[in-house]
């Protein structure tokens, strides 16, 4: 054993950076205020997009030591098709050979990916001590906290169904404001949510229409035993990412995909850097500079350019978003590019993330939104 880690937060960054720091030798502990992993997530589907990279995210996911011939305890199940519409309910099928994204599901289950890096920490042998909230790292660590303002928002169901596999999602501000409404089902389960990213008081009102709209198109819709879910996201930037010996990771450190939501990604990507920071003595800004941030900058743009088009414009987009080879295309609309480098400057001075009190990298921080998410986190 080298030396000791603490580690707040058992969500996937703080996880992925757990298991490679144990498999380094390092003694590692985990603390996670509540009993059990996953515990913001109920069962629902979340999709591990696949169009960022070159490199097939399941290579990615090997790369980090989590998804391998021992561990394949989380479902990974790759969809190659995805249903799209319009606001005015116009569809577009694309299909692609290789998978859009991988279906994982969040929660406290066996099957579900915060279980199963959970079972493969503990496996290798790291500590992890739960229902222990951490404010401060007296020594320096990893924080792992997640989210802590709400920049989007995501209101909706998982339930049983009969219905076949599905993904499918509508544009439309109706639904899901500057968002997406989307559907996933995968062996008689489903989550139904609209995903909006303003707006966020009139959430039901939208929810239901979503799940009007969504049973409109899909007639043989069967919904039995709902259970209604609520999460928000945050993205931001230009807070440090390592102080006081302490390393930022996932959506403590505000790395959110800007544009839809898509956080999961940065999230394990930040844990697996952190960790080789430390094994490597490595500079962990730089590493995030060359992986992450060039990344997290399109996507402001991206959300800069989408939050405009609105349900006139949202047409155009999946026209040129599926004609020919989609997967290429996402990639180039997540990839930096001279006119994102160009419009970047105006993109963040017009994205506001509700994060605005500068004094919220602490931990123990007591600004609005902070009390906030610690009011949220008690009522449960
Ligand atoms: C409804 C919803 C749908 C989403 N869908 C997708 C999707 O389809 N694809 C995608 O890529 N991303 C999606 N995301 C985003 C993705 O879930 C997040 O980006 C990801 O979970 C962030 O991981 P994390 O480890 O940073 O934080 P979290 O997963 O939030 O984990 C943080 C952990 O820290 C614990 N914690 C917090 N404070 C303390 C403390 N003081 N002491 C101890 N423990 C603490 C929490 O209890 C939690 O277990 C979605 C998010 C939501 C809410």
């Amino acid at each position: 054993m080298i030396e000791g880690i603490e580690i707040v937060g058992a969500g996937p960054a703080g996880l992925v950076a757990a298991i490679n720091l144990v498999q380094a030798g390092y003694r590692v502990t985990v603390y996670e205020e509540k009993l059990e992993v996953g515990h913001r997530f109920h069962g629902d589907f979340q999709s591990l997009e696949n169009w960022s990279s070159s490199e097939d995210v399941i290579a990615i996911l090997e790369r980090f030591g989590i998804y391998n011939k021992i561990f394949r305890n989380y479902m990974c199940q790759p969809f190659n098709k995805l249903t799209v519409f319009d606001a005015n309910l116009n569809k577009r099928v694309i299909q692609s050979t290789r998978p859009f994204f991988y279906l994982v599901q969040r929660g406290n289950r066996p099957g579900c990916l915060d279980y199963g890096l959970m079972e493969q920490a503990l496996k290798a042998g790291v500590e992890i001590v739960f229902n222990k909230r951490v404010d401060k790292l007296e020594k320096g660590g990893i924080v792992a906290i997640g989210p802590r303002a709400a920049d989007a928002i995501a209101k909706g169901i998982v339930f049983n169904t009969t219905m076949e596999d599905t993904a499918a999602a509508i544009l439309d501000d109706r639904l899901a404001p500057k968002g997406y409404a989307y559907l996933l089902i995968h062996k008689g389960e489903g989550t139904l949510a609209a995903c909006m990213f303003k707006d966020f008081k009139r959430e039901r009102e939208y929810f239901e229409r979503t799940v009007e709209a969504f049973k409109k198109i899909f007639p043989s819709l069967d919904i039995m035993d709902p259970k209604e879910f609520g999460g928000y996201g945050n993205c931001f930037m230009g807070m440090p990412v390592f102080e006081n010996d302490k390393y930022y990771v996932g959506e403590a450190a505000g790395l959110q995909d800007g544009l839809w939501g898509f956080g999961l990604r940065y999230a394990m990507t930040s844990g697996y850097l952190a960790a080789r920071a430390i094994i490597e003595s490595k500079d962990y800004e730089g590493l995030l500079k060359v992986n992450l941030i060039p990344m997290q900058r399109a996507s402001i743009v991206s959300r800069f350019l989408f939050a405009r088009l609105g349900n006139e414009g949202y047409p155009y987009l999946i026209n040129r978003l599926t004609r020919g080879d989609t997967i290429e295309k996402l990639k180039r609309y997540y990839n930096p590019s001279f006119s994102k480098t160009i419009l970047y400057p105006l993109a963040s001075w017009s994205y506001k993330s509700r994060l605005v009190d500068k004094g919220c990298h602490e931990e123990d921080c007591t600004c609005v939104w902070c009390k906030c998410r610690k009011e949220v986190n008690h009522a449960r």
